[in-house]
């Protein structure tokens, strides 16, 4: 079997762990928890790391920290985990959708400016599979409108993105918006498990961030309340895996690029699929392998991946839609609207593995499968 994914844990994670045991800080409170905050602001290179207890609660920290509320209208793409979606609408906010540029699955940014209305509070560039979302247009538009700019950092830890607009210098994902928010899940890029931090310059944002994660305690009268917030706060014993993987994250986005440039090679010359285009503006983590099959060929990704998985490789499909999703139809958002790039991403795109774990053998494995069950789906 190989899988679609597997964590690396072999640098200190071990050693910082037992530290817990044995000094008994276990809780928030304990010494790793701000130590991986500092690391990993650090590395994104950005003043605040405020870390919590998952990449989703990680993103409705963000919103609430920027102040976004009851009433206000976020612009995301419809092609995007739900939980971009739910952060919205746990603080009273309208999420309002766009499609996405079937080159990288990432926001079309071109299609923002149609979606501003007077309650655009901000706008969710979403960065996908390891390559960031097209800034400089975004730039410009929040110089135009005065809206925020929230990150969901969660796919791309370590990629970068060149920006004429800022005066034509690679900027790291993460540090490019007024705040953002990533995931520490066990296949992102480094992990904790379950996980996430909110990372921003903003002081202000950075203190609403920390009293939002925890409960809106008051530092000078501790159970008195004038906001309401929530327990997202990160263990320290989380954090302790944190900071071990943070340690080594520079020689996991090395791993991750070679396995990804070997399957880029692999694939090049095989037609009939596609495999994530790295822009010219792009420096890429590779975060997951993606490939999707020309709609020409008249098969669809579930069939490839049903095939892969009886051969023992696993793989993950692209997301549904957000327009896609009836729950939300229930609440009266996005039923009847149509983006029709997520719609063809979902149906012919899907994700192959892409653990720190693979071996080269096994993307050459992998690539040679992908190769017998593209022949065996096409008709003769
Ligand atoms: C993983 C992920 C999240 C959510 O993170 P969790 O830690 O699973 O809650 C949010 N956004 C994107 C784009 C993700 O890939």
């Amino acid at each position: 079997m190989i899988p679609v994914n597997e964590p690396l844990l072999q640098g200190n994670e071990k050693k910082y762990l037992a530290e817990c045991i044995d000094t008994g800080w276990i809780s928030s409170e304990g010494p790793f928890v701000r130590g991986f905050e500092e690391q990993f602001s650090d590395f994104i290179g950005v003043k605040h790391g405020i870390s919590v207890c998952n990449g989703t609660a990680a993103l409705e920290t963000a919103l609430y920290a920027i102040g976004v509320g009851e009433g206000d209208e976020v612009i995301l793409p419809s092609f995007t985990i739900i939980s971009c979606v739910t952060a919205c609408l746990r603080l009273g906010a309208k999420p309002v959708l766009v499609d996405i540029v079937p080159d990288t699955w990432t926001m079309d940014v071109s299609q923002v400016e149609a979606k501003i209305t007077p309650k655009t509070k901000a706008v969710m560039p979403v960065h996908m599979y390891g390559h960031p979302v097209e800034m400089d247009p975004l730039f410009q538009l929040q110089e135009n409108y005065g809206f925020k700019i929230i990150e969901d950092a969660a796919q791309v830890q370590g990629a970068e993105y060149y920006s004429v607009h800022r005066g034509g210098k690679w900027l790291k994902c993460g540090a490019m918006g007024d705040i953002a928010a990533t995931s520490f899940y066990a296949n992102k890029i480094i992990t904790t498990g379950e996980g996430g931090m909110v990372v921003t310059e903003n002081d202000d944002y950075a203190q609403r961030a920390r009293s939002y994660q925890n409960l809106c305690f008051r530092p000078e009268e501790r159970f008195f309340h004038t906001e309401l917030g929530y327990n997202f706060r990160m263990s320290n014993i989380q954090a302790a895996v944190g900071l071990a993987q943070c340690e080594q994250i520079e020689a996991f986005i090395s791993i991750k690029r070679k396995l990804g440039e070997q399957y880029a090679k692999e694939l090049a010359s095989v037609k009939g699929i596609r495999f994530m285009p790295i822009q010219p503006w792009a420096k890429s983590v590779y975060w997951m392998y993606c490939v999707e099959l020309d709609p020409a060929l008249g098969i669809e990704a579930s069939t490839i991946q049903a095939y892969l998985r009886e051969k023992g490789i696993g793989t993950r499909p692209f997301f549904k839609g957000m327009h896609a999703q009836p729950v939300f139809w229930e609440k009266g958002l996005f039923e009847g609207e149509a983006y029709p790039q997520t719609d063809l991403a979902y149906k012919y795109g899907f994700y192959l593995p892409s653990g720190l774990t693979l071996t080269a053998d096994q993307v050459s494995e992998v690539t040679a499968c992908l190769q017998e069950a593209l022949k065996a789906a096409l008709p003769v």
